[in-house]
């Protein structure tokens, strides 16, 4: 199966030799321009965007018709052979037509945004006109002939494996991190070179992250932290390297010891976002580079096999100033 899904994967890749395949195929059925016809040029349904009494609503209009009317089009246009699933070589009677790297009211929405684009001087277009510009949008974005087990693997397994890419900190806040585990950390110093290491529990994450924090920060502004042991019921000692603490820098570089608390996942990363979001621990002046200040780029996986990234690129206020 691992090696189905790999390939399968490769659907939502657009430089994958199976996705050109998929391409290729779907190019060649929009290039005969023989099929729904009546549906892709007929004249006479327009549709008015632009000064009427009711104002045109992108929405409503992708609304009402994206079931009905798109579904059907897509399957009266797309046709399949029969055969071999190209997914996983079973053989296969009824083939589902699964999309790829775009999915249909995505490609809808497209189409939409280009007809209106086009027709700025009527303020009206064809209602055929916006059906064949979704048609050709598979081009693009085109989809894919593979049996119903492997149409399942790839919307709810593999789809929902690709990372949403970096979210912002008020995302980052309403996520359900219960069930989460690092998968990737990587950190880029200024001169280029990075660090890999990945955290091997969501608690060493957080040490990680702390010790990008400077050590005043970390005396003063997180409850479940400790400078000294059995203040919590359950904790584990953590060691840290003293950096920008007090005025007098005495503990600069000297391995210094905190308890920090058992919590649950939520809790860690309520602390972890914090540490790498909020303003207020960012030092005018920084004298040594620390996590913040560098790339920073961390990735998790949700408990429904979501993966989720983190990272620091519009963190301004962090960022070392050469
Ligand atoms: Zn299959």
């Amino acid at each position: 199966m691992e090696a189905h899904k790999d390939k399968l994967r490769s659907l939502l890749e657009k430089d994958s030799p199976f996705f050109r395949e998929v391409q290729e195929e779907c190019e060649k059925q929009i290039k005969q321009n023989t099929r729904c016809t009546s549906k892709l040029k007929r004249t006479g349904f327009p549709v008015v965007f632009q000064n009427t009494t009711l104002p045109f609503n992108p929405d409503a209009f992708l609304n009402t018709i994206k079931n009905s009317i798109l579904t059907n089009l897509t399957r009266d246009f797309f046709k399949s052979k029969k055969g071999e699933c190209p997914g996983c070589g079973d053989l296969c009677k009824k083939f589902e037509r699964a999309h790829t790297i775009k999915e249909r009211p995505a490609i809808a929405k497209e189409a939409l945004d280009n007809v209106i684009m086009k027709n700025q001087d009527t303020g009206m277009f064809e209602m055929s006109e916006f059906l064949s510009e979704f048609i050709q949008l598979h081009r693009k974005f085109p989809i894919a002939f593979i049996c119903s087990k492997c149409h399942l693997v790839l919307d709810n397994v593999l789809r929902k494996e690709k990372s949403r890419g970096p979210l912002s900190y008020e995302d980052l806040k309403k996520i359900d991190y219960t069930g989460a585990k690092p998968i990737e950390f990587v950190v880029w110093d200024p001169y280029g070179d990075e660090t890999l290491e990945t955290p091997k529990s969501m608690s060493q994450l957080r040490h990680l992250i702390f010790q990008g924090v400077a050590t005043e920060h970390l005396r003063t502004n997180f409850s479940c932290l400790r400078e000294v042991p059995g203040k919590f019921k359950k904790e584990k000692r953590f060691e840290f390297q003293g950096w920008y603490d007090n005025d007098e820098y005495d503990n600069e570089g000297a391995v210094l010891e905190f308890f920090i608390c058992d919590s649950n996942n939520n809790q860690i990363m309520k602390d972890v976002l914090r540490a790498v979001f909020q303003e207020k621990f960012e030092h005018p002046e920084p004298y040594r580079t620390t996590l913040f200040q560098f790339d920073l780029r961390l990735k998790l996986r949700l408990a429904n096999g979501e993966i989720i990234e983190i990272n620091n690129k519009d963190v301004r206020h962090f960022k070392y100033k050469f």
